[in-house]
Order: C-alpha cells, then structure tokens, then sequence
C-alpha cells in the first residue's frame, strides 16, 4: 500500500519530525511514502495553512535527505496545490521549480471562501447546499483541466461537515468524472473524511464506484497532519477500492504514473 497524502509541520497545523512519518510508514510496512505539503497559497499569506515560499527549497531538501536516512522505505516528494482559479500561471511558475514525484491538485477555496476551515463554517449558511455542491464540481472539473495536477485530492471535500443536498448529485459527479477522465487525472482515496464530521472516505463509496466505471486510476492517501495518522484506516480504504472494482493502483516518479496492484 502506499500513502501519498502526509504533511509536515510547515504547514502550521500540522505536528511532529518528518521522520516520525516515515517510521510510520516503515512500521505499517507501506511500500511507498508520499510528502505532499500544502504549497503556499498564492493569493493570501496564513500562516497556519502553508509554509512560506521561502521555505519549499527547504522542504524539498528534507524530503531528500530522508530518502538518504530511509534507504528501506521509498519516499516520493510530491506537493499538494490549491487549484485558484486565476493564479494558473503562478501555480505551474511554482511547480516548475522542482521535479515532483506528484502533485495533487485540492480545491479548498470557493471565491476566496476557505469552506473545508471550520473557522469560516458561518458560509455555509449563505448558501443553497445544492448550488454549493455543483460550485464546488465545477471547480474541480476545472482544476483537472488545467493539466497542472496529476491527482484530485479528496475529491468530495465539499461533504467535510455533513451538508448534504436533498437532491441526487449522481449527475453532478458523473460531469465531473467525465472530465477527470479526459484529463487523465487520478483520484486518490483519502481517509481523513472518517476523521471528519462526515465519518465517510473522500470519495464516499457511490462516487467510488462511479469512479471505477470511469476508468479513472486511484491513489491513497491518509492526508496525515500528525505521524501517527499514517496510513490511517487503509484496510477499510483498500476493502473499498475492491468493493468498486480495483485491483491495481497507481504509484508516481517524476510525475510519470506506473500502475501497481492493490496487493503488493
Ligand atoms: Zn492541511
Ligand atoms: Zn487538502
């Protein structure tokens, strides 16, 4: 199994050495660990979302170094980026810079809105939850197309606190898959939503199987924000990409996909 979702303390909420993941990793047995850090946002500065941009050189070199100090466990440096509509140019700009293993592209901003922070949970009041949720696909139908991402991070974020439209949003997701098909992006199965409000997997085991019937490839990922949540809750995870169909997942070098099978 591999997790490609960890994060580092840059982040400013995220806790513990990165080598403490690692050795998470190693006692899981994982075959591959991913380093995928918030990159800096590119329209505001918070301190407790992302690192600086002066502080990317300096995580990717402790990425590197692991791989020395780790020569048993296989790390991949990859990044997660916030698809912003607008800052397309700058995003690519600071992909650029470094040669990742794997991006992943996350919509956690609707217009500025960060609705997935529960200090900004009051949004949600001003909205339709329906309209909400097909605002949020059409985001991330966008953000696939830019070709900046190799991976959708938590695909139904949206679902974070448990607003849930009355109406079936099958559609809605259908639209969106086709895209991310075209696009030849991954999907990755995320845990954290069980840590959530929500209680369910990003994506939930509907959407799973839709993706499945997609033929859109998957990856995993546990979105640790502390050593201990590596590779949280992926038997419950790997029983539901069986459930929907897969027997292989994909794993990343250089941003070059390689298909694995679920098992190994
Ligand atoms: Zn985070
Ligand atoms: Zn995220």
């Amino acid at each position: 199994m591999i997790d490609y979702h960890i994060h580092t303390a840059r982040c400013g909420h995220a806790q513990g050495e990165m080598a403490d993941y690692v050795e998470r990793a190693r006692e899981l047995s994982l075959k591959e660990v991913g380093f995928a850090d918030h990159l800096p946002l590119l329209f505001k500065q918070d301190p407790t979302l992302t690192m600086r941009i002066d502080q990317l050189g300096e995580y990717i070199q402790a990425a590197e170094s692991l791989k020395k100090e780790f020569p048993d466990v296989e790390i991949k440096t990859g990044i997660e980026a916030d698809y912003l509509p607008g800052f397309e140019d700058e995003t690519a700009r600071l992909l650029k810079s470094y040669d990742f293993d794997f991006v992943i592209g996350s919509v956690h901003f609707i217009d500025g809105w960060g609705f997935d922070d529960s200090r900004y949970i009051d949004g949600y009041k001003d909205w339709d939850i329906y309209s909400l949720y097909a605002r949020y696909f059409g985001l991330v139908a966008d953000a696939a197309k830019t070709g900046l991402f190799d991976i959708i991070g938590h695909l139904d974020l949206i679902k974070k606190y448990n607003f849930k439209p009355d109406a079936d949003i099958t559609p809605l997701v259908k639209g969106v898959l086709d895209i991310i098909k075209g696009a030849g992006v991954c999907v990755e199965i995320n845990t954290a939503g069980l840590r959530k409000p929500v209680g369910e997997m990003y994506p939930g085991t509907d959407i799973l199987r839709l993706c499945f019937e997609s033929d859109i490839p998957i990856t995993f990922g546990s979105d640790a924000h502390k050593p201990e949540e590596v590779g949280k809750d992926f038997d419950l995870a790997r029983s539901a990409a069986k459930e929907a169909g897969y027997d292989r997942l994909v794993v990343f070098n250089k941003r070059v996909p390689e298909y694995i099978m679920l098992d190994t």
